[in-house]
């Protein structure tokens, strides 16, 4: 396997298809065993219904389909005893304080986590306390305390399909996320660029330069807006643009590519009731278009990248669920896999990222901006959407945060939340699942093209 760039196309000439396919064939077993069977990667915790949307009103756009439903688990006795609210109380207590930026700072790498955290407690234990961004986050993450409004959802009762959900809602969320790919000199002010209130309380005089601001803004913002509409159209990504920007809009456009084929190798047939494969789906939404496809393994390689980065530091990382037998086990088949995977040559080569022309100037914009898609995602008029949108965001801006925040070979461990790390393994997941239905629908292309 040789390297991507950030910037090489998949395709046969480098890394091809075949050969993260064939890789994908070795590691989804244990991923799935990962995901699916362990307590500690099943379930996630978020605020699924307590969010309005922070940029228009989306109180038409609610998807009514049984479909789009997600059953939480409402009966505290369904989830693993440790993360009952109880226990996040006793958590919350002052042995067991997580440890502050600047505790971490002063601790180093090489302190162990168990003087700051009490004897006993390991620290995926401990809670993490508010929802506020760290500057390292690319989003905006699921606060897991016993106060904050969340609900715990079981990730395999709820698998990510075909739901209907579709029409104006759907469009304008896709046109929301694609325009935060338009980085530009006039770009909006950070994490409040589709026009949440970003002044405060102003006098006469600056009210009114806000008014000729915001006009302009919305120029802009429908310029911007048709311009990657003709780019999404034509399923091309813009040509000129650099480096990172070419990333930002190759990974929203994988993850697009990922619902569509979840959707597409689960869908309801609505006449027999039964879910399947729908070939023409697939014919109409990926095969068509080789770079959205080409997109989904790139982001195969980032994040599988930052799994294998991360699996060393988690090496020492207790997986929290209150069964001291089964978090070693999950441990187990976490190191088997990022060790497998991180015996492969690099898949995907971050070095490149933020280093030339532009690029170092362009993080704090891509890190805000990879914020708002995440915030974009409490728009999604439809729960079982929004529950997946939303883990999807958090896994890929935890696979960003471990890539991008990180030095190679750094001594620092990256600080990661349980539920970044539930969202980075499920994503990876989710990708590797698309992968194998991606190879299945092409082997139906090939199957057809012989019977012609
Ligand atoms: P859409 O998928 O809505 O795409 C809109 C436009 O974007 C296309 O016309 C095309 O120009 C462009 N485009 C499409 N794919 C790409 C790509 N990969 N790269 C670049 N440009 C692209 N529906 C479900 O049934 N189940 C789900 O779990 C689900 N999850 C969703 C999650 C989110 C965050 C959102 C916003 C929507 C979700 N939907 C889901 C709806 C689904 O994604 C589609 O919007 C819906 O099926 C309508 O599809 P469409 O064919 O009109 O095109």
């Amino acid at each position: 396997v040789c390297t991507i760039s950030p910037k090489a196309i998949v395709s046969d000439a480098c890394a091809s298809y075949s050969t993260l396919d064939g890789l994908n064939r070795d590691l989804r077993p244990s991923l799935q065993d990962i995901t699916q069977k362990t307590d500690f990667f099943s379930y996630y915790r978020l605020n699924l219904f307590g969010k309005e949307c922070p940029f228009w009103d989306d109180s038409n756009g609610m998807c009514g389909n049984i479909a789009c439903a997600v059953s939480t688990l409402d009966d505290e006795a369904d989830i693993p005893a440790i993360w009952r609210a109880e226990e996040l109380g006793k958590l919350e207590g002052p042995k067991a304080g997580h440890p502050g930026k600047k505790q971490q700072e002063e601790r180093g790498p090489e302190k162990p986590l168990q003087g700051m955290l009490g004897e006993d407690v390991g620290e995926s234990c401990v809670v993490d306390y508010d929802d506020e961004c760290d500057e390292r986050d690319y989003c905006v993450p699921e606060d897991e305390s016993a106060t904050a409004k969340g609900d715990y959802v079981s990730l395999v009762d709820n698998p990510e399909r075909f739901t209907g959900y579709a029409g104006e809602s759907a469009k304008q969320v896709w046109d929301a996320i694609y325009r935060e790919n338009c980085f530009s000199k006039t770009s909006f002010p950070k994490s409040a660029s589709l026009g949440a209130s970003h002044y405060g309380d102003l006098g006469p005089a600056a009210n009114e330069l806000k008014s000729v601001l915001d006009e302009r803004r919305k120029h802009q913002a429908l310029e911007e807006s048709q311009n990657m509409w003709e780019v999404t159209q034509t399923g091309l990504e813009p040509e000129d643009e650099c480096l990172e920007k070419r990333v930002f809009y190759r990974i929203i456009s994988g993850m697009h590519t990922s619902i569509s084929t979840h959707i597409c190798w689960e869908y309801l047939n609505q006449t027999s009731g039964e879910w399947g494969p729908n070939f023409q789906c697939y014919k109409d939404r990926l095969h068509k278009y080789p770079d959205r496809v080409s997109n989904l393994y790139f982001n195969y390689a980032l994040v599988l990248r930052a799994v294998t980065k991360l699996g060393p530091y988690l090496r020492d990382y207790t997986f929290c669920s209150g069964d001291p037998l089964q978090d070693r086990i999950t441990k187990a088949k976490v190191q088997s896999l990022t060790s497998y995977a991180g015996a492969v040559p690099q898949i995907f080569d971050e070095s490149l990222m933020f280093v030339n022309g532009e690029g170092p100037s362009l993080k704090e914009d891509f890190r805000n901006r990879f914020r708002n898609v995440s915030r974009i995602m409490d728009c999604v008029g439809c729960d079982k959407c929004r529950l997946w949108g939303k883990l999807q965001t958090a896994g890929y801006g935890a696979a960003m945060k471990v890539l991008f925040e990180y030095e190679n070979n750094a001594v620092e461990v990256p600080m990661l939340k349980r539920t970044e790390l539930v969202a980075l393994f499920n994503t990876l997941a989710r990708i590797s699942d698309s992968l194998n239905a991606i190879h299945e629908f092409r082997l139906m292309v090939e199957a057809t093209e012989t019977e012609e």
